[in-house]
């Protein structure tokens, strides 16, 4: 007793076989004495019927008692549905399996939710659905999106093997470096007080590797971040992890074009234009006020600050006498924003450290707005040529200095694409793909509170070989070799040619990032070393491929691509991880817990 089909594959053209099938009943109906089951496998389902006409009476009395879900196997006779019963909704609709034999492999108790309801993410907390994981994958729509995970996986593989790449894993129990995020950290129970650290990307090895050789890596590599959870980001990630030797940024961008290639033709049967638009970190910020902008609407950002230069309204005239900037954006169809979202624009205006928000609300032919009065006939002439403005529009801006100013109306430009969007005046295309590499990045950001600068990408990116004279003279124009990969908003990945000269590696370290010269032995002494010994020129690239499976899955969440993920508190609700461990295993750990605080 085998099974002999999945239950996708039955057709017309196999009436009059006697088939086994296996799987879970997926819903059922009692119509008079003929029940019918659907029953359901990885693959698909297909209609089966318990005839009492055909089969004894306990046989369809048991099928009648069984609960949804549980597993049984069944043989029976296909055939085609009678006329005007067929179901065009799945491909063996015009088929049913006339049952004869019922095997009850496991009964199902209750379940806590059904598993039949294609609508159930909309109507059943996400929490339930993490604690019974295992049902939640039983929705076709969760088997559709782990197999499109594992098919982008091996499609991915097998590009990499082809571009001659080799697959290296590197290890996991690592060492605590400051990368940028906080570390996941495993007690040394060999030496008390010691510790590993998960690895925040296998940057490191993967870079040693380059000296040893390998020229072409990759991995499909597990990351580990501590840090606080965002709608996106869980504790654990995968990356799809790449380094090459002797190459400059156009092989990246030409290696990564194609395996984009590659994965959107296996998930979506999708061909992507290739080159992909490249745009600069100054353009990107000027035009969308992000590193990472959503190409797919307009709005952009425009500046206005030579004509406000000298203007009489204050906050705008001394912003640009203190070298900054004056821009705006037109939100088209938005002069009725409500307080409460003129307040949100704020509150983002505000956490960049500005003191309010400028607004113009273009309404019954009129502007409505506190500054306005303090504007003259150019400057108004201004507004309405550079910000093509119409009755009923909202134009709101920023003067600030140049990044902030930026950032504050990137931020309010997604604001309000969303506002606009869900009142149907803005149509963003779900299935449109604007790919972008992000370039020429400053190599480094000055942290105002620590009175120092720190790398924008991180300490092993390459300057741009002719701004290296600037790195000691005037540090904030140098710029990086790095490189964002950009789709629709997201950012889809970063790397960047690598320093492979020790002596340059070292001043990044100590005489730029100024850390010192102990600590710059003590947690990368081994790599300064490395790279005495015949270090290639290098560089690299990691795709978060959590969030390019959730992008091909049409899902804004990368918890509806992973198998088992964690809520953002960081909890498996599943299994109840983190969890307590016993006292032998702390004392064996060297490791002693002080009294948890319970509001900490
Ligand atoms: N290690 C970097 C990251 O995880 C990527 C890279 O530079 O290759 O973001």
């Amino acid at each position: 007793m085998k099974r002999t089909h999945h239950c996708s594959e039955l057709r017309p053209a196999h009436a009059g076989q006697t088939v086994i099938l296996e799987g879970w009943v997926h819903s059922r109906r009692d119509l008079g004495g003929l029940l019918f089951i659907d029953l359901r496998d990885r693959e698909g389902r297909t209609q089966t019927v318990f005839d009492p006409a055909d089969i004894p009476a306990d046989l369809v009395a048991r099928a009648a008692r069984l609960h949804s879900e549980s597993v049984i196997r069944v043989s029976g006779l296909v055939r085609p549905r009678p006329t005007g019963t067929d179901n065009a909704k799945i491909p063996t609709g015009q088929v049913e399996v006339m049952v004869r034999e019922l095997t009850i492999l496991n009964e199902a108790a209750v379940l806590p939710f059904p598993v039949d309801d294609p609508e159930l993410a909309n109507k059943v907390n996400e929490e339930l659905r993490l604690q019974y994981r295992y049902l939640d994958l039983r929705r076709p729509e969760m088997m559709r999106n782990l197999r499109t995970r594992s098919k982008v996986a091996i499609a991915t593989r097998s590009y990499m093997d082809e571009q001659g790449f080799l697959e290296v894993e590197t290890p996991t129990l690592f060492k605590s470096t400051p990368e940028g995020a906080r570390e996941f950290l495993v007690p040394n129970r060999r030496d008390p007080g010691t510790f590993y650290a998960l690895p925040q990307s296998p940057q490191q090895f993967k870079q040693i590797l380059m000296v040893s050789g390998v020229e072409r890596y990759f991995q499909l590599a597990r990351c580990y971040r501590d840090e606080d959870l965002r709608a996106d980001r869980q504790p654990e990630f995968t990356q799809v992890d790449i380094e090459m030797s002797f190459i400059d940024r156009e092989d990246i961008y030409a290696l990564i074009e194609g395996l984009l290639k590659v994965v959107w033709r296996t998930a979506l049967g999708r061909e992507i234009p290739t080159p992909f638009k490249r745009i600069s970190f100054q353009e990107a910020l000027n035009r969308w006020g992000i590193d990472k902008p959503d190409t797919r609407f307009g709005m952009e950002l425009v500046d206005l600050s030579e004509d406000f230069r000298g203007s009489k309204f204050g906050v705008f005239g001394n912003a640009v006498a203190n070298g900054g900037h004056v821009k705006a954006i037109n939100a088209k169809g938005l002069a009725g924003a409500t307080q409460g979202q003129l307040e949100t624009m704020t509150e983002y205006a505000k956490s960049f450290g500005a003191k309010g928000l400028a607004f113009i609300k273009v309404e019954g032919g009129e502007w409505k707005s506190p500054i306005v009065k303090f504007f003259n006939e150019a400057e108004k002439a201004a507004l309405i040529s550079k910000l093509a403005i119409e009755e009923g529009d909202l134009i709101l801006f920023a003067a600030d200095q140049w990044l902030n100013a930026c950032e504050i109306l990137g931020k309010i430009r997604l604001y309000c694409a969303e506002v606009l969007k869900t009142q149907g005046k803005l149509v963003i295309p779900t299935d449109r793909f604007d790919f972008l590499w992000v370039v020429d990045f400053p190599l480094l950001s000055y942290d105002k509170e620590m009175n120092r600068w720190y790398s924008s990408h991180h300490p092993f990116t390459a300057p741009v070989a002719e701004d290296i004279p600037l790195l000691t003279t005037d540090p904030k124009k140098v710029r990086g070799q790095h490189y964002d990969i950009v789709v629709n908003g997201v950012e889809l990945g970063g790397g960047s040619i690598r320093i492979h000269q020790p002596d340059v590696q070292k001043t990044i370290f100590e005489d730029v990032l100024a850390i010192p010269a102990e600590e710059t032995q003590s947690r990368f002494g081994y790599m300064l070393e490395a790279f005495k010994y015949g270090a290639p020129p290098h560089g690299g690239i990691a795709l978060g491929f959590d969030r390019l499976c959730a992008i091909l899955c049409g899902t804004t969440s990368i918890r509806d691509v992973i198998a088992f993920p964690k809520t953002a508190k960081g909890v498996d609700l599943m299994t109840q991880s983190p969890a307590n461990v016993s006292a032998r295993q702390l004392k064996e750990l060297h490791l002693e817990v002080k009294a948890a605080k319970k509001d900490a």
